[in-house]
């Protein structure tokens, strides 16, 4: 029973072979994560043609810089009226400008996902610091933190609040990831692939497949057995989506 709770098999990689992709992948459950209107809709037409895949909209904080405040409201507004498992792809990205922008909107969907009773996916390059503090001002109970790349402590902070981290194959290549993965409790990790990001090898893509190596990895670094893992990583899923 695999899980990949945070993917982007709508894009243009994935094209060619997208049901070879989730056929041969193992996981029980896909969540592929919209990050714009246009990738929104494909994400909808994507959980529609396969029972495994499950639909999470938001937009991507890359996308709220580029966006008029008038077309977000409207695809909030849209986001409001779908069968959706969560809310995401959103958060913070501060590589990228209008910081405040950026905080306006991610407060919006956080009031979206309370109201559908929603967890969110949860996006926070070099702004975990900011993520964390207004999760925990707005009272957040069902977090992921996607691809969490800052601070152990800050990391440690968010644990305590009772988030979730969704562990990427770059685990296997990168000490932050195994250093992450060493002290939080198995009982807040999930597994996810960024893909076609985020594989083990940077470059190359990656695909829901790959979470078999990310389960064999914890494994390795928590010292249970593979099945364990998978088991543990399961009911965390349960716990938090359904
Ligand atoms: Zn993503």
């Amino acid at each position: 029973m695999l899980i990949d709770v945070h993917t982007h098999i709508t894009d243009k990689k994935f094209d060619e072979d997208i049901e070879e992709v989730i056929e041969n992948s193992n996981c029980a459950v896909i969540i592929n994560n919209g990050m714009n209107v246009e990738d929104n809709r494909k994400t909808i037409e994507l959980g529609k043609k396969f029972s495994k895949v499950k639909v999470a909209l938001g937009i991507h904080p890359y996308d709220i810089v580029k966006m008029d405040e008038k077309d977000i409201e409207a695809e909030i507004k849209f986001i409001a009226k779908q069968k959706i498992i969560a809310i995401g792809e959103i958060g913070l990205d501060f590589t990228y400008e209008e910081k405040e922008k950026q905080i306006k909107y991610f407060k919006e969907f956080l009031g979206l996902a309370k109201k559908m009773d929603l967890p969110v996916l949860v996006h926070s390059r070099k702004a975990e610091k900011e993520v964390v503090e207004i999760l925990k001002e707005k009272n957040m109970k069902k977090v992921v933190m996607h691809c969490y790349c800052g601070k152990l402590e800050v990391g440690l902070e968010a644990e305590k609040l009772g988030f979730y981290f969704s562990i990427p194959p770059r685990l296997i290549t990168n000490k932050e990831f195994q250093e992450l993965v060493k002290k939080i409790s198995i009982t807040r990790i999930l597994t996810e692939t960024d893909a076609p990001y985020m594989g083990a090898e940077k470059g190359k893509r990656n695909e829901p497949g790959n979470v078999k190596q990310t389960v064999r990895k914890i494994a390795e670094i928590k010292g249970m057995s593979e099945e364990e893992v998978e088991n543990s990583i399961f009911m965390n899923y349960q716990k938090l989506f359904s």
